[in-house]
């Protein structure tokens, strides 16, 4: 057995392009010289001497202590979704949420403020609004498209500003760079849940964000299977904030799911480019459909902020949201009269998905709140997988039929 050195250093390999980042990134190959990354299924590690393990314990021996900490697969995952994003450090937890909860819960105490969009994930919505004030952080939801409203409700214990874009499900654009100078001047610290946009599209930290936050378990696995978060920053908020929060607090991202999202990487550009292209196709066939009466997607001349997206993404994204004739009613006979788009409130998957926002993953909101997020009864968001584009077609016309 031969102790494999790596041919290309992480400097070299930053040098490369992004596919070639996310095949080659990252890996720590163990003396066996395997070809695929190998899962490191242990809680612990063994140390030579009584010696090497006081030196690990004082952060002076680099090596592995408990996976709650880290782990060689974690690692590798991290290492190459940092690469990608440009963050100087990346980690991972077991979910979405457990991402966005630690990059504000590591940070704040009470008595500090926090304002966000208020198109926000449900659950990213519920930490912030409910959670977060009964621990003495108060909190100010703002419309993320209105400047203005972010500057208003800036004050001087604001620590942190909470965005994601384009928001879901109605497909809303924040100015990303715009918001991060009223953050910068507020010195506080912009948080941005990318998971729309996906890494590909879109990068938060060179528009002026200090963390980006991820659900892993959207296009990142991109095949349905596992959950997982990942929060990305610098290396002084990891030092100041991140790190001994996660160590400490423990939603550590399983080894099993960080080699699934490893593996999912080497894929990502792949699949983004695929779904995107099918997204933006649909998205143009559907508004000539009859029963849709509106079609958002922010690459469309018609979405009202595609200069915006022009300037912050690099493609309109694998998402299209659109409208039937006849509000939920309309919405439903359309949803149960489709054959290979299937009914689920995910998205990033290979199989493409669709779901009814006002009845699932907006229902605990009241009718005027929901019209106040401009989400309407017969509104539908799409997720595009990988099916061929024309079966996809053929499915939703003939399912408008049904309306
Ligand atoms: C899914 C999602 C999350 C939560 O991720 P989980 O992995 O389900 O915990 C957060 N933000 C956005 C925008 C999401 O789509």
């Amino acid at each position: 057995m031969t102790e494999t050195v790596p041919k290309l250093s992480s400097a070299e390999i930053a040098q490369l392009r992004p596919e070639t980042r996310l095949v080659q990134g990252g890996i720590l190959r163990s003396p066996f010289g395997e070809t695929a990354e190998a899962l490191y299924l242990t809680q612990g590690y063994v140390y030579e001497s009584a010696e090497q393990a006081e030196a690990r314990f004082k952060g002076e021996d680099p090596g592995f202590i408990y996976t709650r900490y880290s782990n060689p697969t974690a690692a590798m995952f991290e290492t190459r979704l940092a690469l990608l994003e440009g963050a100087e450090v990346a980690r991972g937890t077991a979910s979405g949420m457990a991402a966005v909860t630690a990059s504000l819960l590591c940070q704040l105490k009470a008595g500090d403020h926090v304002v966000a969009a208020r198109a926000l994930f449900g659950s990213c919505r519920y930490v912030i609004e409910e959670l977060l004030p009964r621990f003495g952080i108060a909190t100010t939801l703002v419309d993320g498209t209105d400047l203005a409203a972010w500057k208003a409700a800036v004050r001087p214990q604001t620590r942190v500003l909470f965005l994601e874009s384009p928001t879901n499900p109605t497909l809303e654009l924040v100015d990303i760079a715009a918001v991060a100078e009223i953050s910068k001047a507020a010195g506080a610290c912009l948080i941005v849940d990318n998971v729309f946009a996906t890494p590909m599209l879109q990068s938060p930290l060179a528009l002026g964000a200090d963390v980006v936050v991820y659900s892993a378990t959207k296009h990142i696995d991109g095949q349905g299977r596992c959950l997982a978060g990942v929060v990305l920053c610098s290396e002084k908020f990891l030092t100041d904030h991140l790190q001994t929060f996660l160590r400490q607090t423990g939603p550590s991202i399983s080894p099993f799911n960080a080699w699934v999202m490893l593996k999912g990487l080497e894929t990502l550009p792949l699949r983004v480019e695929r779904s995107q292209a099918s997204a933006a196709t649909l998205a143009d066939r559907m508004a000539e459909l009859p029963g849709i009466t509106r079609v958002i997607y922010p690459w469309r001349a018609d979405h009202p902020q595609h200069e915006l997206a022009r300037r912050q993404m690099r493609g309109g994204g694998t998402l299209v949201t659109f409208e039937v004739e006849g509000g939920k009613a309309g919405a439903f006979r359309f949803l149960n009269a489709l054959k290979v788009v299937r009914i689920s409130n995910n998205l990033g998957d290979a199989k493409s998905l669709v779901t009814h926002p006002a009845t699932t993953t907006h229902q605990r909101f009241s009718p005027e709140a929901r019209a106040e997020m401009g989400i309407f009864d017969g509104m539908v968001r799409l997720s595009v997988g990988l099916e061929h584009v024309d079966d996809l077609t053929d499915d939703i016309a003939r399912a408008l039929q049904a309306v």
